[in-house]
């Protein structure tokens, strides 16, 4: 075999020379801020209001809204690696998955000509935040079982139910909440979108106490009756599961990516440690036991990222069936990869893998979440297992 002098000089990769620019950008704001930044926020009760501010002035936080609206013009793709980064930096910013992926998308797509210029442009702006409010305490993974349902009042919607386990709500300027509405002709539910204020009438919220560090809080949701303007409704009455989906694909590929960041901060701290630290000849980093599963860790962490960007490319070309399949997959491999990337970082710095100083410790509650949320790795399993294989159900 000849050594071909059209061999690039560097291994190619399936991202453009712009997300590269893009990684770099992002991976600068990440370490302006880390990981410090972070648990001052926890241990003062803030938000990351500065972070979010400097995101959305580089462009990143709307980067995959349509230009005409303020945005970058890009897709998940883009807006996945923005989040990756700012996690392998130690400072991810939870509600981008919910703000610009979930809800500026959802909008993008379905909303009317004035939803889009009310939103868009401040959620890439980040002068507004959405958060978005799907689970139910007696729902939970069986989503068709939500029971929030809205009502016609006139030209209004009254909107009444509970929801549990929602972030950011305190700090979001309104909810995109999923109800359902009757349908008359069939009497069953059917699942449609609205736009809750904050502030607004009868929507009232718990905080939850959680064993998670983070500046994000999770809250319970009751609506009593919220009424609602006609312009509530995001999209149509009638577009049921597609519309939902449309958002949901987008908040797995960006849990995948939630995940993967997390999974490189927690593999580069035990990397660096491993490298240090000597208790008998050699760094620790030289014995297998400790090498191997670092090894292991991130070979796992590349391949679903692999994972993420492919259902990243099926969602961004307008291919939602087969994006779904894809997101559900990545979201299952990043967390899986970023559980065990945690737990081995953790294992490798012994004792310190347990102290505040290092910080690893309660990154071992927070990997979970990507596991149990936005779908669990159960219901990921049955998916696969139903759609992909074509097994029988056994519920
Ligand atoms: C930190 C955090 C943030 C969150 N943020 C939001 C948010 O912003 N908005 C929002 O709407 N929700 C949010 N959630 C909720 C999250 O999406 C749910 O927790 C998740 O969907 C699981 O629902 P559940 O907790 O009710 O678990 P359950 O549905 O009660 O499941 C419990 C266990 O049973 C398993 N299980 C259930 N059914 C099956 C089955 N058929 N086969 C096999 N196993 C099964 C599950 O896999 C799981 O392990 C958040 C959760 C967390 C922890």
């Amino acid at each position: 075999m000849s050594t071909s002098t059209t061999r690039p000089a560097r291994p190619t990769t399936l991202e453009t020379e712009e997300h590269r620019a893009l990684r770099a950008t992002v991976a600068a704001l990440g370490k302006r801020y880390g990981r410090a930044y972070f648990t001052g926020l926890v241990d003062t009760g803030g938000h990351p209001e500065a972070l979010w501010a400097d995101a959305a002035k580089l462009g990143l936080l709307g980067v995959n809204l349509p230009e005409e609206y303020g945005g970058g013009g890009g897709g998940i793709a883009e807006l996945s690696l923005v989040l990756e980064e700012l996690g392998a930096a130690g400072c991810p910013l939870l509600m981008m998955i919910v703000s610009p992926a979930i809800c500026g998308t959802v909008i993008a797509r379905f909303g009317t000509e004035e939803q889009k210029r009310a939103w868009l442009p401040a959620l890439a702006d980040g002068s507004r935040t959405m958060a978005f409010g799907i689970t139910e305490p007696d729902a939970g993974s069986n989503a068709h079982r939500i029971t929030t349902t809205a009502r016609r009042d006139g030209d209004d919607w009254l909107l009444t139910g509970r929801k549990v386990f929602v972030s950011g709500v305190d700090i979001a300027d309104a909810t995109l909440i999923v109800g359902r509405t009757e349908d008359a002709r069939t009497g069953s539910l059917k699942p449609c979108l609205f736009i809750v204020p904050r502030d607004a009438p009868g929507f009232g919220r718990r905080r939850i106490d959680m064993e998670l560090q983070a500046p994000e809080k999770q809250f319970e949701l009751t609506l009593d009756e919220v009424r609602l303007p006609a312009d509530a409704l995001v999209g149509d009455e009638d577009a049921g599961l597609l519309q939902l989906f449309a958002g949901l694909n987008p908040e797995r590929i960006m849990t995948a990516a939630f995940a993967l960041g997390m999974g490189r901060y927690a593999l580069a701290k035990a990397v660096e440690y491993a490298k240090e630290r000597t208790v008998w000849k050699a760094p620790i980093g030289a014995h297998q036991a400790i090498a191997h599963p670092l090894a292991q860790a991130h070979i796992e962490i590349e391949l679903a990222r692999l994972m993420t960007q492919k259902a990243a490319a099926l969602y961004d070309t307008g291919d939602d069936t087969g994006a779904g399949e894809a997101a559900n997959m990545a979201k299952y491999a990043a967390a899986e990869a970023a559980v065990k990337a945690v737990d081995q970082a953790v294992h490798t710095l012994g004792g310190n893998g347990l102290t505040s100083e290092f910080g690893l410790a309660s990154l071992i509650t927070a990997a979970r979440v990507a596991r149990i949320a936005p779908v669990s790795r159960e219901m990921i399993l049955n998916y696969v297992s139903h759609q992909t294989l074509g097994l029988p159900k056994s519920y």
